[in-house]
């Protein structure tokens, strides 16, 4: 079995998800009582989310490759970034560390693909939706990728983000505020499926509350995970 090696705490909400459920799968699949072997460094969010917000991203890649460099020379195998976000510097990170991370656009690219649907919406934080690092890797992937087009929602999306959902809270105004824009990209853009592209949104929209597919980027993270840990697969080069 691998070590895995999780940067986590953004938000410590989703997380949780990230450790519950790779030990719940893990053991699933190999039974007794048969657990992940994995290491969490989790972040104070606060810290990171100030220097977000004085737009310092290059402090926060020198934090986080610092973590990813403390991982590896714990003996963790494989480094997963456990948000979307912060995939901004996925490949910075990848620069300063001789192991491999495991990048969370190509887990759901994958599961996209594997259900035929190649057509998506993607949701996530403004940085998500604005900026190309996660649109440009889902694209080489081979999907074609929109983004909600008013910016009053984008950053409407991005609020309920940090103000809610990394709080645990789960508002319905706020699930209807999502299900209509997701409802105007299938009318305008004819998408097939959504990409939940931000850790935190599966709390709150859920595959019943809408007509396509959802593409949840924790979960297919997760089921990633479990198979680099359980040496079921290897790093695919984009
Ligand atoms: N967890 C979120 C994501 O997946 C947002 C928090 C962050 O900015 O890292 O993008």
């Amino acid at each position: 079995m691998k070590t895995i090696g999780i940067i986590g705490g953004m938000s410590y909400e989703s997380s949780l998800h990230y450790y519950e459920r790779i030990n719940n799968q893990v053991n699933k699949i190999a039974g007794g009582l048969t657990c992940a072997k994995l290491l969490i460094y989790n972040v104070n969010f606060e810290e990171i989310r100030v220097l977000m917000l004085e737009n310092k991203w290059d402090e926060i890649g020198i934090e986080l490759a610092k973590i990813a460099k403390l991982l590896e020379k714990a003996g963790v195998d494989y480094i997963v970034i456990a948000t979307n976000t912060m995939h901004k510097l996925a490949d910075y990170i990848q620069s300063q560390i001789n192991i491999p991370i495991i990048h969370i656009a190509d887990c759901v690219a994958s599961k996209c693909k594997e259900n035929n649907i190649l057509n998506v919406g993607l949701l996530g934080t403004k940085y998500t939706m604005v900026e190309d690092f996660l649109v440009n890797r889902l694209k080489q992937n081979g999907l074609e990728v929109v983004t909600p087009k008013s910016i009053d929602d984008i950053n409407e999306i991005d609020r309920i983000i940090f103000d809610e959902l990394c709080k645990g809270e789960t508002k319905s105004s706020s699930r209807e505020y999502y299900k209509n824009v997701i409802n105007r990209m299938i009318n305008e853009n004819g998408i097939e499926g959504v990409i939940l592209g931000c850790t935190e949104i599966e709390m709150l929209i859920k595959q019943s509350d809408l007509d396509i597919p959802i593409f949840d980027t924790t979960q297919s993270h997760i089921d990633s995970i479990v198979d680099y840990s359980l040496e079921k697969n290897l790093i695919k080069k984009v």
